[in-house]
């Protein structure tokens, strides 16, 4: 099977290695990728998001499957381009892929399948986005409408730093969305979907802010690990029952089935499940975590989703070992990172046992080196016997690479790994 994938980041880089372990796999190429994709697989100087481009590629490949990565492609309808090629495509159409392309939409379809999420109001003046913060009350929570790669959200408990964001989003769009604030912790479940079967993943959480304790700006993900030994008994279930296959099967009865990855984005609060976002493709940080502990052909399983066969693929296979994953970051990420830092210490990184070192934001300069080129340069995935093992070999991964102004937060996992997370009282009550 040769297999093409798209994107650059080191949630490819996670995919990439993954197909590349199915034995049914005989090449993985990747667009564009980046300089530690292509160590691994063959890489194209392709624009991911030229559908056309796209098509040309896989048909000159002749690739029996094609995984996309990042959203933009997918609401840019890049999908759909394949599909009408008769390409096998993992990801959705740019019509179901405005689950992530726009908040609204996403709150219209959880309405109408019956999810539990918070309440919101998608406002379309800065008078109707006042009023919603004041219905709602503090903590405030705002969020961009289109597309903002996880930047678009202010939750803060300043009345005039959560209308100065609602004033900046409706500069640039109709409306805004303001929502209630959830309590409890986050849990990400990918499940991947057929267009009427849903089939989840492993859980995990994310460590979405700058600054160990979450304090700062939200980024792209600053960190993840999976299992959550904290999840209470049955979670992924309910989250496919409540969640996933309601959404799945209200896309499919307005003609626009499902075919990727739904990335449900929860909070167990104390008024039980509720969906914080979704998402239509894996998310990075979680992705690099997850892929470390599946044991099961992953090639093998996204073509049967990408055919409508999911419910052939016999039960997913998970390593026993915790992963974590620990994202280093350039100097000045998330506001204006500085690029162009040769990294020190990958060699070093790559020759330890059960740790991989995922590229992202890298380059080669004219001297051969890898330099930085982007904000969120590297992702150091780690497997343990448990959360505390997976976390030490990860930051002893991180220490031996090193570049100026090089951040990343030493508080990955760490509350997991003490104990120090729970479900608050009231979650089961619902
Ligand atoms: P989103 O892009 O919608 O996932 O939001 C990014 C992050 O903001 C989430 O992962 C949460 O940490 C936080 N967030 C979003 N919505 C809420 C909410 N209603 N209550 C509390 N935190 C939220």
């Amino acid at each position: 099977m040769k297999t093409l994938v798209l994107g650059s980041g080191a949630r490819e880089h996670a995919l990439v290695k993954a197909l590349a372990q199915d034995p049914e796999v005989s090449a993985v190429i990747a667009v564009p990728g980046n300089p530690g994709i292509a160590l691994e697989a063959d890489v194209r100087p392709v624009d991911a998001g030229d559908g056309a481009a796209v098509v040309a590629l896989a048909k000159e490949l002749a690739a029996d499957l094609v995984v996309i990565g990042p959203e933009a492609p997918l609401v840019a309808g890049v999908a759909d381009a394949l599909r009408e090629a008769g390409i096998p495509v993992f990801g959705p159409g740019a019509e179901a892929a405005r689950l992530e392309g726009s908040k609204a939409f996403a709150k219209e379809v959880m309405a109408a399948a019956g999810v539990p999420t918070a309440e919101a109001v998608a406002a379309r003046t800065e008078e109707e986005a006042a009023a919603a913060l004041d219905r709602f009350g503090a903590p405030y929570v705002v969020k961009a409408d289109g597309l903002a790669a996880g930047k678009g959200v202010v939750v803060t408990e300043d009345r005039e730093e959560a209308l100065a964001h609602a004033r900046s989003c409706l500069d640039g769009a109709p409306q805004v969305v303001i929502e209630a604030y959830l309590d409890g912790p986050e849990v990400s479940l990918f499940v991947l979907c057929d267009g009427r079967t849903a089939v989840p993943l492993a859980p995990a959480q994310d460590f979405k802010r700058i600054g160990e304790g979450d304090t700062g700006p939200n980024t792209g993900g600053m960190g993840a690990y999976s299992p959550l030994p904290w999840a209470p008994e049955g979670l992924v279930e309910e989250i496919v029952a409540r969640v996933a296959q309601p959404t799945v099967d209200e896309l499919a009865r307005r003609g626009t089935p499902f075919t990727g990855v739904l990335y449900c984005g929860l909070a167990l609060t104390s008024r039980g499940l509720k969906v914080v976002e979704f998402n239509v493709r894996f998310g990075d940080p979680e992705t690099q975590a997850v892929l470390a502990r599946l044991a099961s052909p992953l090639a093998q399983v996204l073509l049967a989703a990408a055919q409508g066969r999911l419910d052939e693929v016999p039960p997913l296979q998970w390593r026993d070992e915790h992963a974590v994953t620990v994202v280093m970051a350039a100097e000045g990420y998330p506001a204006s990172p500085r690029t162009g830092d040769p990294i020190a210490g990958l060699e070093e990184a790559a020759a330890m046992a059960c740790l991989d070192v995922l590229h992202a934001g890298t380059a080669s300069n004219a001297e051969g080196e890898t330099v930085t080129a982007g904000g969120r340069v590297l992702s150091v995935v780690a497997l343990g016997e448990d959360l505390a093992a997976a976390r030490e070999r990860a930051y002893a991964g991180t220490a031996l690479i090193d570049w100026p102004g090089e951040q990343h937060r030493g508080d990955i996992a760490e509350r997991a790994a003490s104990g120090g997370i729970a479900v608050p009282p009231g979650y089961a009550g619902e």
